[in-house]
């Protein structure tokens, strides 16, 4: 069963690879738009269950309201990118139908929307003393004692943590990755396997050093990205929680095969960012710092594909090359074959 699932995976690895080469074949002029043709922008929570809760909100809905509004600007910015989103309204898709639903349409970035939550401060003070009387000693010599026992009020003080925090999926658990792409890439559907992917040889060593070469290239995207989301919230003056790789609990960027990252936007649990959370002014800059991010992520995958180009031509070239100098060489050969030959007929 294990194998099988492999070879599925690799198919389904193969054909990620194989759609973007057939990509940059066919765009060649209209470049600028096609490294990304589709994001997925993933709420997070929602329905039954809310997330975090602030003073007097949820994450869920927060959530929500991010991405619908960096929805819309993306829209505006990127008009040519396919966009679609996991939840548009209070609803819980499970985990799974989220990245099944990424990779059924073959989404090429996978965007979710977070919010963080700390545990409050447990804080005492001294309210009052109480005089408590104790005894020493034995006999005749024991003795009636008070003192003052101080009086305690315990009380509760949201945490002081604020800021963001873009997590990707861990670069150790890529091989967790692998699993988790081929247990859900859509591709891999058993009845079409033979007949879609018949013609490759899934154990071939290219084969399955493409199938890495992806794998690597994810992780490779969305540490960029996410280093460019950070970027963005520090220069509006929001705190700096660095990017993180994390295994536990966002399990749907490992099941999605494409580069993913989960934005934690800021804390709830802190009253002044809950406000700023909940704002429309809030939320608007949270999105542009996004798009700002997306931009810079766009134009470098853009460069990296222009360098590949590059390379690529590079290596044809010099393949030509290598071939030319072959024929001149066998031609020379030849022609003092010949000439021996003549020679010897003399
Ligand atoms: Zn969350």
């Amino acid at each position: 069963m294990i194998k099988r699932t492999f070879l599925f995976f690799l198919a389904a690895a193969f054909t990620i690879s194989f759609y973007s080469f057939v990509e940059d074949d066919a765009t060649n002029d209209n470049r600028k738009q096609r490294v990304i043709k589709t994001i997925v922008i993933d709420p997070g929570h929602g329905g039954s269950d809310a997330g975090a809760k602030g003073q007097y909100s949820y994450e869920k809905d927060i959530c929500l309201d991010v991405s619908l509004k960096l929805g819309k600007m993306i829209e505006k910015e990127f008009p040519d990118i396919k966009l679609l989103y996991t939840r548009t309204t209070d609803t819980y898709p499970a985990l799974h139908a989220r990245a099944d639903y990424a990779n059924n349409n073959k989404g090429d970035l996978f965007l979710c929307i977070h919010v963080n939550s700390a545990p409050s401060r447990r804080m005492s003070e001294i309210v009052g003393h109480k005089t408590v009387t104790y005894y020493t000693g034995k006999g005749k010599n024991r003795k009636k004692k008070t003192k003052q026992v101080p009086q305690y009020r315990y009380y509760t003080l949201p945490s002081n943590a604020k800021g963001t925090e873009t997590y990707i999926w861990g670069a150790h658990k890529s091989e967790e990755k692998e699993l988790a792409v081929r247990e859900n890439a859509p591709m891999l559907a058993e009845e079409n396997f033979e007949k879609n992917y018949g013609g490759i040889d899934p154990n071939s060593p290219e084969f399955i050093a493409l199938s890495l070469l992806k794998t690597k290239q994810y992780f490779k995207r969305s540490a960029t990205l996410a280093g460019y989301v950070q970027d963005e919230f520090v220069k509006v003056g929001r705190v700096d929680r660095d990017v993180k790789q994390r295994g536990v609990g966002i399990w749907v960027l490992q099941a999605t095969a494409m580069p993913s990252v989960l934005i934690e936007t800021g804390f709830i649990s802190n009253p002044e960012e809950e406000k700023y959370l909940n704002s429309g002014e809030g939320q608007t800059e949270l999105s542009e710092c996004i798009i700002r991010a997306l931009k810079k992520y766009i134009k470098w995958l853009e460069e990296k594909q222009e360098e590949d180009n590059k390379d690529e031509k590079e290596e044809k070239s010099k393949d030509t090359d290598r071939k030319a100098t072959a024929a001149k060489t066998k031609e020379f050969l030849e022609m003092v074959e010949a000439n021996e030959k003549k020679k010897q007929a003399k």
